[in-house]
């Protein structure tokens, strides 16, 4: 995007025609508004920083030895940028669908058709099983992309609209205000409200909302991943039936729907460490 802006300041100051600056905004603004793959980076980092906290021993030290020496937060948003990578991107092209899971407004995550080319609870349940029960079978490279992967799905999945419906593309299509800006529930739910609720670097959010008793951690990270898709259907229900479409949404919004964000982000956070402590721990 910023080599766009960098052509159009390139291209007003050499004197081309007024219509390439034109054009050249246009595919600016257009590129901007392809913002539709998950959390954004803070998100991500938030809950990896949590999972890092709440790693074992042994847990900690396979990853670094997987992770070559990089932490959990490093590697949160690399499948998000993999996929958008000129030189990688054929590789992981396949990719492009685990991140979400779309459930029409009639269905129930179990009752709606799944999508063939994967979604982000096979994707999770394909990179869990392979490196829990055949990981000594797999290329290091392979450990490290599930691993990477791991890492970012359990984010994912926890985002209520990576669970949104398939009709308005999860929530991008909804076109709302936030704080009289146009943007859409999408987007609100990825980035702005988490920007929006706490203006906290993603440290900060960590000592911020991980402070749960033990007791706590083990009830959020009890039951299955298919359990906790559920969850965060459920928490997608309830935002649709919350929305209007075109409305401005501003304090009142963040005032609901804030504890949400952060306990969706606690949740995903504890999460992701349980599931790394049982395999690599
Ligand atoms: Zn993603």
């Amino acid at each position: 995007m910023y080599v766009v802006f960098l052509l159009i300041l390139r291209s007003y100051f050499n004197g081309m025609k007024r219509i390439f600056c034109i054009f050249l905004v246009a595919l600016f603004l257009i590129v901007g508004s392809l913002d539709v793959f998950a959390w954004g980076q803070r998100g991500h980092d938030i809950i990896a920083s949590i999972a890092e906290k709440h790693l074992t021993r042994k847990a900690k030290k396979n990853l670094n030895a997987i992770l070559g020496g990089r932490s959990l937060v490093y590697y949160s948003s690399w499948m998000d940028n993999v996929q958008n990578s000129p030189y990688w991107k054929d590789g992981y092209d396949q990719t492009k669908t685990w991140h979400y899971f779309n459930v029409d407004e009639e269905y129930t995550p179990q009752t709606m058709s799944r999508n063939p080319k994967g979604d982000v609870l096979s994707a999770l349940n394909m990179v869990i099983d392979s490196l829990e029960n055949h990981r000594s079978e797999l290329p290091d490279s392979v450990c490290f992309d599930y691993t990477r992967m791991l890492i970012h799905l359990v984010g994912d999945m926890h985002c209520p609209m990576h669970v949104g419906r398939l009709s308005d593309r999860g929530g991008n299509e909804l076109k709302i205000k936030w704080f009289k800006q146009s943007t859409n529930l999408h987007t609100l739910w990825d980035s702005k409200l988490i920007e929006s609720v706490h203006s906290w670097s993603y440290t900060e959010w960590q000592q911020n909302l991980d402070r749960c008793k033990k007791s706590e951690v083990a009830q959020m990270t009890s039951g299955t991943i298919e359990d906790w898709l559920n969850e965060t259907w459920q928490v997608t229900v309830g935002i649709y039936e919350y929305i209007t479409p075109d409305e401005n949404y501003s304090y009142k919004y963040m005032f609901d729907y804030g504890p949400v964000v952060e306990r969706q982000l606690l949740l995903a956070g504890y999460r992701l460490a349980a599931l790394l402590n049982r395999i690599f721990g």
